[in-house]
């Protein structure tokens, strides 16, 4: 099992956040357990981004996002 989810990197040890996938969050998968669209992901983490950074934009979030996939291993190129 992964610590972190490879696709938004939240910690899979808390239980709430763990879904049927080994190595990705409950968020970051789909009803059939495959992942989600890249867009689907990032819009996701633009809104996390958001819930903690009142005040930025819907670009800069969105811009914030696709930077830290970048760093995710369900994304990188
Ligand atoms: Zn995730």
């Amino acid at each position: 099992m992964s610590d972190h989810c490879h696709a938004c990197g939240v910690s899979l040890h808390m239980p709430e956040l763990k879904g049927p996938a080994e190595d990705f969050c409950k968020y970051c998968i789909d009803d059939k357990g495959e992942l989600k669209k890249r867009d689907e992901v990032r819009q996701g983490i633009a809104h996390w981004l958001k819930s903690w950074s009142p005040g930025i934009t819907e670009e800069q979030a969105n811009e914030r996002a696709c930077h830290y996939m970048k760093a995710m291993p369900a994304w990188a190129d």
